[in-house]
């Protein structure tokens, strides 16, 4: 028989940002041992984390508040591959999929993939909406300030954009 045929790897480590957030279960439990897990993907290292953040809901908004964070990793995943491990993090973690924006244990998406510009059917990069949400742009700009977010300046430029959305540290 032959061997199985390894995981496709990127030809170089690529940086990449995830955005990590739950609203059902033990909040902050979940979004640390998500952070764990993603250390332990294959092809993948943690790089940063950001402090929790306690957010209101966006879109539907009768649910429990949100803890958000996020974090980076160097990852020679390729884009869906990454995508692939991070659902099944989620599964793991007990989410099952019912409406748009319904509450979850736990959330992961892609923030950015290094530069990669990409809109497909599964994965559209840069996130399509991570400009326009305080719980995406102030721990990302607590781990990464200067990052350009591609063809729309930096992300501490789009703070100013969010400050009217409901966010709060919680303190370590
Ligand atoms: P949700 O978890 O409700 O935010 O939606 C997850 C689905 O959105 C996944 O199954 C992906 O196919 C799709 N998707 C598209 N772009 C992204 C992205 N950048 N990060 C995570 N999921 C994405």
């Amino acid at each position: 028989m032959s061997p199985a045929p390894a995981a496709p790897v990127a030809a170089s480590p690529v940086v990449a940002y995830i955005a990590l957030g739950a609203n059902l279960g033990e909040l902050q439990e979940a979004v640390r041992a998500a952070m764990a897990a993603l250390d332990q993907l294959p092809e993948t290292r943690l790089l940063k984390t950001s402090s929790l953040y306690l957010t209101a809901p966006v879109g539907l908004l009768e649910q429990p508040d949100f803890v958000n964070a996020v974090a980076s990793v160097e990852t020679r995943l390729p884009p869906v591959a990454l995508l692939e491990a991070l659902l099944a993090l989620e599964q793991d973690q007990g989410r099952v999929r019912t409406i748009a924006n319904a509450p979850r244990p736990l959330d992961l998406d892609i923030l950015l993939y290094g530069d990669a510009v990409l809109q497909t059917p599964r994965l559209t990069l840069p996130h399509p909406r991570m400009h326009l949400r305080a719980f995406v742009l102030v721990p990302l700009a607590e781990i990464a300030p200067d990052l350009p977010l591609p063809g729309r300046g930096s992300v501490s430029a789009w703070l100013p954009a969010v400050a009217n959305q409901g966010i709060r540290r919680i303190p370590c």
